[in-house]
């Protein structure tokens, strides 16, 4: 037996009994004649002490960080104890030991400030994974694995796994391929998501199916992305929207409780993604905090729908038709301007408000300047564009953002997608500055009723903003059906019918993340082939691609819906990270290479002659 004991759990009351423990050595301290070891293992670290009877075979066994050791002994009451580690009042008196392996010194030490940096980590990640931080994150995993799958237990799911060599059925992102050697010239995907199988398993009568699976996806890796990654991926049979937005919230909760204890007793807020976007700029809002966006100045085509989506429509109309009347050019020649009261900030200096129109300068915000309206304690203001505005028209200004005496208001004005991305960034911008983005915070965030479309201006014609098999809002399947897809004037497409239509979506947002998307899907062939022709799939295109699939919605498909949750990112988020990397045992950097396996690589010419592949340029 190697050990009768692990490393972090012997306290005082087991004082005298002889334990063998076997760890790693995190650190060897020698005072004189005596020797002091903190012996790690995944469980925690126990002190050794080593008298000076074992002077003579530690001499010649000397230990080094990382050495496997094995060590026998008596627990003894701590003289000097360690509160803050829970063996801290114990160490073992070291009677026997034996190295069982040795370790080359460690390229940085193995604890939780390491002095190693991200490359260095990711080469030696067996190492890495060593660290109590590291190791904090992997077991939060888990454990949000564990609750998972409890609560998709108990709900009658079943996990059925699905294969990983599919065939390429492009999901929005790039396939990666596998060359097949048994049918040269031939090649599997990869699957972006097991989409089409989880859906074959409703027509099978699956009812209720989970998987938590890797995904992969050839995209370039903007900050934070895996090419492969982790999804709690879930479909069920003879469901409407809201069956799965009740089912799957209560998920996330049970998350919530079993892995952070907090009980989320709040109806979880919905809104429509055109809300999203009216009023915080993007459709994955964080509502841990308000700051809420004001349209001062509506783009022409920029929703078609505004109307039905502006939360305020007398506060909004009433600044578009009043208070911006001015000589002011740039408000009026700016295709939207937009606006938010930041509270308690109208005292802000000069430097403080010329370094925030540096801070919208920068290139990855890309605004041309920011208008800034003081809203004083005294019921005056005070702005940057005073020449252009009375004092009334001010306060009309200050009334369509909902400002009060003490906010500070900015405004940015310019092209449409732009300067609302700009003005959400500020916005968050804001929130961070302001302290209103708390780590131990969670707000959940339903948004609803996705375009189903989007207009891909490469190619001029229409893509599936969520993936092809998500159906329209019922009462737009007309719309869809009967319009033709061409657009005749690209610079106009935002009048067609299609950039109208809604689909039956949605994305659970958690913090400003989108943690989870999903939808209602098409289950009737007509529909579904009607989709696909709507996407500019000819009719031999889309049977040789999901032929399979409109094969088995002949064959008595039911009604279903699902979604999938990005499980790296929940983790993370849970975890309180930025990057989901610090979750995952072996991630990849951002090029998609394993530094550690050195990943990809390129393969003898025996297997390339193997699968009948020729290279055109050989590394
Ligand atoms: N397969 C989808 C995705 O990966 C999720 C879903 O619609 O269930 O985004």
């Amino acid at each position: 037996m190697y050990r009768t004991h692990t490393c972090g759990e012997l306290r005082i009351e087991k004082k005298g009994e002889t334990v063998t423990l076997a760890g790693w050595v995190q650190t060897v301290r020698k005072f004189g004649s005596i020797t002091f070891v903190d012996l790690r293992d995944r469980y925690g670290i126990t002190q050794l002490l080593f008298s000076e009877s074992l002077n003579g075979l530690l001499d010649a066994n000397p230990l080094g960080r990382e050495f496997v050791l094995q060590a026998t002994g008596k627990v003894n009451e701590r003289s000097n104890k360690n509160p803050n580690i829970p063996t801290g009042a114990i160490e073992i008196l070291v009677s026997e030991f034996k190295v069982l392996n040795k370790s080359a010194v460690p390229p940085f030490t193995i604890q939780d400030d390491t002095d190693g940096g991200d490359d260095l980590r990711m080469k030696y990640r067996y190492l890495d994974l060593r660290r109590n931080a590291v190791k904090r994150n992997l077991e939060l995993r888990y454990a949000v694995n564990r609750s998972a799958r409890n609560y998709l237990h108990e709900n009658s799911f079943m996990d059925i796994e699905t294969p990983f060599l599919i065939k390429s059925t492009p999901e929005g992102a790039r396939d990666f391929v596998v060359p097949s050697r048994m049918n040269g010239g031939q090649f599997y995907a990869l699957p972006q998501s097991p989409q089409t199988f989880k859906q074959l398993l409703m027509v099978s009568g699956y009812d209720r199916y989970y998987q938590i699976v890797k995904c992969f996806r050839d995209e370039d890796l903007r900050a934070d992305r895996q090419p492969e990654f982790t999804q709690i991926d879930c479909e069920m049979a003879f469901v409407e929207q809201e069956d799965i937005l009740q089912m799957f919230e209560g998920l996330i909760k049970r998350i919530f409780k079993d892995v952070k204890n907090i009980d989320y007793t709040d109806v979880v807020k919905r809104i429509t993604w055109e809300e999203a976007m009216w009023n915080y700029g993007n459709d994955k809002p964080d509502i841990r905090f308000g700051l809420e966006i004001a349209n001062l100045k509506f783009p022409k085509h920029a929703f078609p729908t505004r109307e039905a989506a502006i939360p305020n429509p007398n506060k909004v109309g009433a600044a578009e038709h009043i208070a911006l009347e001015s000589e002011f050019a740039v408000f009026n020649e700016a295709e939207t301007v937009l606006a938010i009261a930041i509270p308690g900030c109208s005292e802000y200096t000069r430097k403080q408000t010329d370094e925030l129109v540096e801070w919208v300068k920068r290139p990855q915000i890309g605004m041309k300047g920011l208008v800034f309206i003081k809203c004083n304690a005294d019921g005056t203001f005070k702005s940057s564009v005073d020449k252009f505005y009375s004092e009334e028209k001010l306060k009309a200004i200050a009334e369509a953002t909902n400002a009060k005496a003490g906010d500070l208001i900015l405004i940015l004005a310019g092209a449409e997608e732009r300067t609302r991305k700009a003005t959400s960034d500020l916005r968050m911008e804001m929130a961070t500055r302001l302290g209103l983005r708390k780590n131990d915070e969670y707000k959940l965030l339903w948004v609803l009723d996705f375009p189903l479309f989007e207009y891909a201006e490469e190619d001029n014609r229409w893509v599936a903003r969520h993936h092809p098999f998500t159906s329209p809002k019922p009462d737009h399947i007309e719309v869809m059906i009967n319009n033709n897809p061409l657009i005749e004037d690209a610079a106009k497409y935002l009048e067609h019918p299609y950039s109208n239509i809604k689909a039956n979506a949605y994305d659970m947002v958690l913090n400003g993340n989108e943690i989870g998307g999903g939808s209602i899907r098409i289950f009737q062939r007509e529909l579904q082939e009607k989709m696909f022709a709507a996407l500019g799939m000819t009719e031999e295109e889309a049977n040789h691609k999901f032929g399979f699939l409109l094969g088995a919605f002949e064959y008595g498909a039911p009604p279903h819906g699902g979604l999938a949750f990005g499980f790296d990112r929940l983790c993370a988020i849970l975890g309180g990270s930025e990057s989901i990397r610090d979750f995952i045992a072996f991630p990849k950097n951002n090029s998609g290479r394993d530094v550690m396996l050195d990943a990809p690589s390129s393969i003898d010419d025996k297997q390339l002659t193997e699968l009948q592949i020729k290279l055109d340029v050989r590394l």
